[in-house]
């Protein structure tokens, strides 16, 4: 992840992580910190607090962690019955998850116990799993707060909170939780909050219960989104199914994701790419965990190559080898946008991100452009302007069947500039249907 260009390149040894932890990185294949654990890893380990501005994918997982094993480590703590040493907050039970085996991954040599609380399951396996005590909890607010109302976990001896994808948890209506839990915990703590964007709420956040924090903010070594390969196809929104069924078809498609906006579009967009024999599985919040939970398990090994997801469900999820991010349908958030190419070109890769945009999304794709200051390579005539459908106009055009009408296209335009990337200026502008390469062997998930 980062480049090789400096001279004086900054070593996992010279950080000062104990023995156990340099090990397990070194296992992992990680030959240098990122620039985000370059800086927030010290001061983590000093026990201040911090704010710190960072995406995924720039390896902030890894930022947080590896301290508090660190910690843990050496100081030998051990928890309380019913106690935990640490707390991760994060806002999906997928992240949640997924921090989770992360802390297994680099607490190999180390063995911490680590339990993860969420909704949608039931209660009495995490309070068995937290009994003992644990040394570091992985948490959504929402269940956490119910664990804490029951007694089954006690933070009166917890040190320290990490509060991951804050402005996510934010826009999930969690900050009154996230308030709760940091008024009930001890005030000789330490506190890092981490967040993509720094809306004013997460600012307030901060000034009420962080104190004196470093402010950290890192864009990745390379921005991802320069390695994407971004353009927009203008069609009529019936015109949309047939094309993604067809562009997924390409050979190059190796392993993609689908954006929609509602929840019940991923669900008929995954029906539909199934029934052109393709493998393809929803994941969104209306699904239950143990689906989600199979979906993503299934999707990173490869069983199932094609996602369809809402913007919550994908969010943070860090899957490697996704070679295409379709936009289906453009978020009405721009910030969502950069979100969610960003869950190609990962690892050094590139990729590619193609987005539909029918006549009512034309004001989305303004905005997005002018958030990352290009304009988009566009195929097909812009359509004719509409105003953004209403949450049940948008469900009734997601009912609707496709037509199977010629999508209409025609050839790129050259490049705008270095950012706004080409998406194969070197083929042809129609998608080429080449036969299935992967058949159909789940349904959709649910
Ligand atoms: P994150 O931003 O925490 O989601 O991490 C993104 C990806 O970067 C994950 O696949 C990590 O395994 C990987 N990663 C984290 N730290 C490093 C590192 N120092 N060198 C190489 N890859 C890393």
């Amino acid at each position: 992840m980062l480049s090789n260009e400096s001279v004086d390149l900054t070593q996992f040894s010279d950080l000062g992580l104990a023995e156990k932890l340099l090990r397990a990185v070194a296992e992992e294949g990680y030959t240098q910190p990122t620039p985000i654990q370059e800086a927030v890893i010290p001061v983590m380990m000093e026990g201040r607090d911090l704010v710190g501005i960072a995406q995924t994918g720039t390896g902030k997982t890894a930022a947080f962690t590896l301290p508090l094993l660190d910690r843990i480590l050496k100081l030998e703590l051990t928890p309380q019955q019913r106690g935990c040493t640490a707390i991760i907050l994060a806002p999906t039970r997928e992240l949640v998850a997924q921090i989770a085996d992360n802390i297994r991954t680099y607490g190999r040599f180390s063995k911490p116990a680590v339990a993860l609380v969420v909704g949608g399951t039931k209660h009495g396996p995490q309070i068995k799993a937290m009994a003992p005590g644990v040394d570091i909890l992985v948490a959504t607010p929402g269940r956490l707060l119910d664990h804490m109302s029951t007694g089954a976990i006690r933070l009166d001896k917890t040190s320290v909170i990490v509060l991951d994808e804050a402005d996510q948890m934010l826009d999930l209506g969690f900050m009154p939780a996230i308030r709760e839990v940091l008024r009930k915990m001890p005030k000789q703590r330490q506190t890092a909050l981490l967040s993509a964007t720094m809306p004013k709420q997460i600012r307030e956040l901060a000034r009420d219960f962080l104190t004196d924090p470093a402010e950290i903010a890192v864009t990745p070594a390379s921005r991802p989104i320069e390695r994407i390969d971004q353009s927009v196809r203008h069609m009529s929104h019936s015109d949309k199914r047939e094309t993604l069924n067809l562009l997924l078809k390409d050979d190059d498609v190796e392993c993609a994701i689908v954006f929609t906006r509602t929840k019940r579009g991923a669900d008929r967009v995954a029906e539909s790419i199934v029934k052109s024999g393709l493998n393809a599985a929803a994941i969104h919040g209306n699904k239950s965990q143990n689906q989600r939970e199979r979906t993503m398990r299934d999707f990173k090994a490869g069983r199932t190559t094609i996602l369809v997801a809402t913007d919550i469900a994908a969010r943070g999820l860090d899957i490697d080898g996704v070679s295409h991010v379709f936009n289906y349908e453009l978020p009405n958030v721009p910030e969502a946008y950069v979100h969610r190419i960003g869950r190609t070109a990962r690892a050094g890769r590139s990729g590619i991100a193609i987005s539909f945009c029918d006549g009512s999304e034309r004001g989305y794709l303004k905005d997005i452009e002018k958030l990352i200051g290009n304009p988009l390579e566009a195929i097909g005539d812009p359509q004719p302007f509409e105003d953004p459908p209403t949450k049940k106009q948008g469900q009734q055009a997601n009912n609707r069947r496709p037509s199977f009408a010629k999508p209409t296209q025609r050839k790129p335009r050259a490049s705008q500039s270095a950012n706004s990337g080409k998406v194969d200026g070197s083929k042809p502008s129609r998608p080429r249907r080449s036969r299935p390469r992967r058949k159909t062997t789940s349904a959709v998930a649910g």
